[in-house]
């Protein structure tokens, strides 16, 4: 089925599920979460998206947080002054609640002073464990949807904030640094969840990318950049009519825009194309979020926040038109080795040795 969506394009819709009760799962990168001007933005484009749907909404953490975030974990156990950096921190998310007239104390006040008990802790055992180091990153996505929430709440916006933690549950692992740093999360549909959701009172939902929690209850990451496939596994698990990502960007470029000024965005891929390119270096998607959308033919656009008027790129099972090169991407740091030699015939352990 198409219809007409709000900002005046075309949209193919998932067949035959269409009403105010569905979701739409919206991801907001780290650019569109750290000013007033882009909050504003959101604003709007939730305004128009709760009229026909029930929008789920999953940001990253400020731009650069999760990087200082990371600063701030290794320079505490390291023994190093964190003080500055802490500051930073704090300064950074007390200037964007200032901008939207959120009370900072009341809102995210406590966050910030477990952080500092954080960074106090590793400096007094010199280590933090890839368990520390989880919930240190977890503080940016769950100070950005804090003030996020309470904007939106203080303009009207009927918003119920949730911990994605509650959600999202990471399948075992056996390797500590993985389960904690890179998990994977079962994303399988859940009605339960659903109807839960669809009782309350609210037609807004909002929550952390890039986090969930393990079997024991504990904190766990998605891998860097792992906000986008958060975002995927939400609309799995929601069965949503729709996975929107936006950013500074509206979409997959035949190439890369800095580099090639003619590069000319595209307006339809399938999963295996969107999949490829974002695997060999298209920025504006993350490898690991295709696969759960595709698994039940959720489509996926991409829009720009500060300009939502244009139609991105959509992503669907068939791409129709015809067959032909539709992007080059370039990813770098890639090694080849080459060796030949017959000495290696039989001999066990071999490439181990190589490799080692
Ligand atoms: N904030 C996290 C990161 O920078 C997750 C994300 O934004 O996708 O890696
Ligand atoms: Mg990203």
């Amino acid at each position: 089925m198409n219809s007409k969506n709000i900002f005046g394009g075309i949209m193919s819709e998932r067949q035959g599920v269409h009403s105010t009760d569905a979701f739409v799962v919206l991801k907001f990168g780290g650019s569109s979460v750290s000013s007033k001007e882009t909050w504003d933005c959101i604003f709007d484009i939730l305004t128009q998206r709760s009229k026909d749907f029930r929008p789920f909404v999953v940001c990253s953490a400020l731009s650069g947080i999760s990087d200082s975030l990371e600063r701030l974990a290794a320079r505490s156990a390291g023994g190093n002054d964190y003080h500055e950096l802490l500051e930073y921190i704090v300064q950074r998310h007390r200037d964007v609640a200032d901008s939207l007239g959120v009370d900072f104390d009341s809102v995210i006040g406590s966050l910030l002073s477990d952080l500092e008990k954080m960074s106090h802790g590793a400096a007094l055992i010199n280590e933090v464990s890839p368990r520390l180091w989880a919930r240190f990153l977890s503080a940016g996505e769950m100070l950005s949807t804090k003030l996020g929430a309470a904007y939106l709440q203080r303009r009207g916006l009927d918003t119920l904030w949730l911990d994605a933690r509650e959600i999202l549950y990471a399948e075992p692992e056996n390797d500590a640094s993985r389960s904690y740093l890179s998990a994977r999360c079962n994303y399988d549909n859940r009605p339960a969840l659903q109807k839960e959701l669809r009782n309350t009172s609210h037609q807004i939902f909002l929550t952390q990318g890039f986090l969930g929690s393990n079997v024991k209850g504990e904190t766990v990451l998605l891998g860097r950049g792992g906000s986008d496939t958060s975002a995927a596994y939400f609309s799995s698990i929601l069965q949503a009519v729709r996975l929107e990502i936006w950013s500074d960007v509206p979409g997959m470029f035949t190439a890369n825009p800095k580099q090639i000024p003619s590069s000319r965005l595209l307006k339809i891929l399938d999963y295996d194309e969107a999949q490829e390119m974002a695997t060999t270096g298209a920025k504006a998607l993350h490898p690991r979020c295709i696969a759960p959308v595709r698994e039940s033919e959720i489509p996926l656009h991409l829009y720009s926040t500060k300009a939502p008027s244009i139609d991105g790129t959509k992503i669907i099972r068939q791409a129709e038109g015809a067959a032909g090169l539709k992007g080059i991407s370039v990813k770098k740091g890639v090694y080849l080795v080459s060796m030949s030699t017959v000495g290696m015939w039989q001999q066990v352990g071999f490439l181990a040795n190589v490799f080692a």
